[in-house]
C-alpha cells in the first residue's frame, strides 16, 4: 500500500483550512502515470459541504459518483473504492491506497 496523500478540497477544487468542511478530495494516484486520479466528490453529511449534486455511481442523468469518507483528516478512508479507469483501481483506507486484487493485509515495501 503506498501513501495516498489525500487532499481535502472544495466544490471549486482549492484546498478547505482544518475547519472547513470539504467537497471533494484528491489522492496520489500510485501507479504514477499522473500526480492525482482527479478530485473526487464527497457525499454530503455532517462533516461535509452541502454541494447539492445528484448522487449517481455511473455519472449520468445530471448526477455524479459521491465517496463517503469516515470523517479522519490525517489517515481518511473513502467508500466506495475508486476507479481511475485504465489506470488503478482500489481502495483508500487509513490514508492508504490499496488494490482490490490485493488479498493480504501485509504491508507492502513503498
Ligand atoms: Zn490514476
Amino acid at each position: 500500500m503506498s501513501d495516498a496523500k489525500v487532499k481535502f478540497l472544495n466544490l471549486r477544487g482549492d484546498p478547505v483550512g482544518p475547519n472547513e468542511k470539504p467537497a471533494r478530495f484528491s489522492f496520489s494516484c500510485p501507479k504514477r502515470a499522473h500526480s492525482t486520479c482527479g478530485t473526487l466528490l464527497l457525499k454530503e453529511g455532517p462533516r461535509t459541504a452541502v454541494h447539492g449534486i445528484k448522487h449517481d455511481p455511473q455519472n449520468q442523468n445530471g448526477g455524479k459518483a459521491q465517496w463517503e469518507w469516515n470523517g479522519n483528516r490525517e489517515a481518511p478512508t473513502f467508500q466506495p473504492s475508486v476507479d481511475c479507469k485504465g489506470c488503478w483501481h482500489g481502495y483508500i483506507i487509513s490514508g492508504r491506497c490499496k488494490q482490490v486484487d490485493q488479498t493480504t493485509d501485509e504491508p507492502e515495501p513503498e
